[in-house]
């Protein structure tokens, strides 16, 4: 324990997702002993990604306009769709360099043990979308994982009676693991050997 404002900025540290007590110390001693460091910056940071940033009226990945860059960008193939759980996946994704259509951010996952339900999730924005017949394949990219795959199951028997290939991510992919901690070769392969429901 330290005194005062150092305990509070550890402690704020600590709140953050994946840092643990230690990793807190670290980072606040960090900042507290490296005059190099940018602390105006990064509260700056801080305090204009929340003023900027929203969510794309269209997919609900990240976005600094009204649609993201994906969306607003002309040279994507608007006849596929891929469907991820959370925005970090497209980036993911993104990063394979495999695909070029567009991308649909559910915001999660079914869970009933977390009490989440379809009703939560961004399907019926989805199924929106999909009325209007441009889009021909769906690819199903929630996790490996017992969430995942309820949630690709729930959505493929949703999909089953409209015009649209329903595709679901090829197996190879580290079983119960997200999607972002895959690396690019085996998320491209995957995306590569994705199979038809
Ligand atoms: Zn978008």
């Amino acid at each position: 324990m330290y005194d005062g404002i150092v305990q509070e900025l550890i402690d704020e540290f600590g709140r953050l997702p994946g840092i643990g007590p230690k990793s807190a110390q670290r980072i606040a001693f960090h900042i507290l002993q490296t005059p190099s460091f940018d602390v105006k910056r990064l509260a700056e940071l801080l305090t204009e990604v929340r003023e900027r940033v929203r969510f794309c009226e269209i997919c609900g990945n990240v976005a600094e306009q009204e649609r993201c860059a994906i969306c607003r960008d002309p040279r994507r193939n608007t006849a596929l769709i891929c469907v991820v759980e959370d925005a970090k996946d497209v980036a993911a994704i993104e990063r394979t360099r495999e695909f070029r259509g567009l991308y649909h951010v559910l915001g999660g996952a079914i869970s009933p043990i977390a009490g989440v339900g379809p009703d939560d999730l961004r399907i019926a924005q989805l199924m929106t979308r999909l009325a209007d017949g441009t889009v021909q394949e769906v690819i199903l990219a929630t996790n490996p994982n017992l969430e995942g795959e309820a949630t690709a199951s729930y959505l493929s028997r949703l999909l089953v009676s409209m015009q649209i290939t329903v595709s679901r991510l090829a197996s190879g992919l580290p079983v119960g693991g997200d999607l972002e901690y895959a690396d690019e070769v085996t998320l491209g392969r995957a995306f590569e050997g994705r199979r038809v429901l």
